[in-house]
């Protein structure tokens, strides 16, 4: 029995999760659940799932919670605050780690479950953006291993020779992330001013988070996840290429040297990817329909358009300064997209919030992770200084 540690369970990647466990009550156990502030949703999957521990972010709902669940006779553990979570993502009570927590807040115990060497699923892109150099140390100490979620990345991880392998003895030339274009794709620049968070929120194929879809909208989310691919792989930014696919059934690619061109297709539903990471390496069903290439149609491949989605230039921009520019941008996105979100910010201007943050703290070396926080703490300041002078 594999004991499962559900951090960020409320949410979308939570849900799927879920579900892929609760299809295999034989080998899958949720031993904890998390939540940030939804003690209701927390209460609930606590009834449904009978963790033995329960984390709720936000302390001053640990009452609250203790009490719905008493009421409703769930018995389990109840914690709150961050420092339960981290001590949660490294305790006793789980093998597995899934890592989906929304955002830089997700850092701490997505390090603290690679310290202790437990099998870390992660969704929780931002976390490895944010401090990329810092996990892999945490992983390599722990002696775990890491298998990604984010379907780019773990379309990419079944296409390589297994472990993680030296792409360039491998023969790897190219790694290629698909991105469905998000919401926007061929709109121009005048076509963006005006747009909503419902309009920005409303994704073609996937459905997920709203800070994700506002990132699938402005293309930062390929930006962080190419990011992403760079620590996960240790490919160099020029190995690394963008191909817009709006069916969003090839999940990514793999280029080698002598030619061949490696693909995991399937159909958009993050319970594959969930389901690959959770049995690795052996297979269970993931609740997913089988894909009928026959009846889907042609499929479309397209370059990016780096001139109307900035965010994906600028996080290339960030990973070839290097050092701790890739936590500067996540940060400077993280409050502009929450600013949007909040309908105080133009959609446009999330690029231009992140670029003014991104030449005001030019890059520094990353030390250790209470520099690096120092420095997330900094450029979210910086967002903030340029919102308040926007308004
Ligand atoms: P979501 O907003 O639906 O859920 C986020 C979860 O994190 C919730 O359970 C929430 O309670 C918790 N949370 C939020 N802020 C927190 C805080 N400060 N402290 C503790 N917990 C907090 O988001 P999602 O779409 O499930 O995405 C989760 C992560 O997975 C993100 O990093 C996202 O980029 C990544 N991801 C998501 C998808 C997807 O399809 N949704 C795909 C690939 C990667
Ligand atoms: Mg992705």
């Amino acid at each position: 029995m594999n004991k499962v540690a559900v951090l960020g369970a409320t949410g979308s990647i939570g849900a799927s999760t879920l579900d892929v466990i609760a299809r295999h009550p034989e080998r899958f156990r949720a031993s904890v659940l998390s939540a940030h502030s939804n003690v209701t949703a927390l209460a609930e999957l606590c009834g449904r799932f009978r963790p033995e521990l329960a984390v709720i972010a936000d302390p001053a709902l640990e009452g609250e919670l203790a009490r719905k669940l008493a009421a409703a006779g769930v018995h389990c553990e109840v914690a709150s605050g961050h420092d339960a979570l981290t001590a949660a993502a490294s305790g006793a009570l789980c093998d597995t780690v899934v890592a989906a927590i929304v955002g830089a807040a997700g850092l701490a115990s997505t390090l603290a479950a690679a310290q202790a060497g437990k099998r870390l699923l992660l969704a929780n892109k931002e976390s490895i953006v944010l401090g990329g150099p810092l996990l892999l140390q945490a992983l390599r100490a722990g002696g775990g291993v890491l298998i990604p979620v984010d379907s780019e990345h773990n379309a990419i991880f079944q296409c390589l020779p297994g472990g993680r392998p030296d792409l360039a003895k491998s023969g790897v030339r190219r790694l290629v992330l698909t991105a469905s274009g998000g919401p926007f794709r061929g709109r121009t620049r005048a076509d963006l001013a005006a747009v909503t968070p419902d309009q920005a929120c409303k994704h073609p194929k996937w459905s997920m988070g709203r800070k994700i879809s506002v990132d699938s909208a402005t293309l930062m989310n390929k930006g962080l996840e190419v990011i992403e691919a760079h620590h996960l792989f240790g490919a160099p930014a020029d190995a690394i290429d963008v191909l817009v696919h709006p069916q969003s059934l090839v999940h990514s690619l793999v280029e080698y040297v002598d030619g061949s061109v490696l693909a995991q297709l399937g159909n958009p539903d993050m319970r594959t990817a969930i389901a690959h990471a959770l049995a690795w390496p052996e297979r269970v069903e993931a609740g997913v329909p089988p894909l009928n290439l026959a009846a889907s149609g042609a499929l479309q491949f397209e370059a990016p358009d780096l001139d109307t989605f900035r965010c994906l230039a600028l996080a290339f921009q960030a990973l070839r300064a290097g050092g701790d520019a890739p936590a500067i941008l996540n940060a400077a996105n993280e409050v502009a997209v929450e600013a949007f979100l909040a309908g105080t910010l133009p959609f446009l201007a999330i690029a231009e919030v992140v670029e003014a943050v991104l030449t005001e703290l030019p890059s520094q070396t990353v030390v250790d992770v209470e520099s690096l926080v120092a420095r997330d703490g900094e450029a979210r300041g910086a967002a903030r200084r340029l919102l308040k002078r926007a308004c």
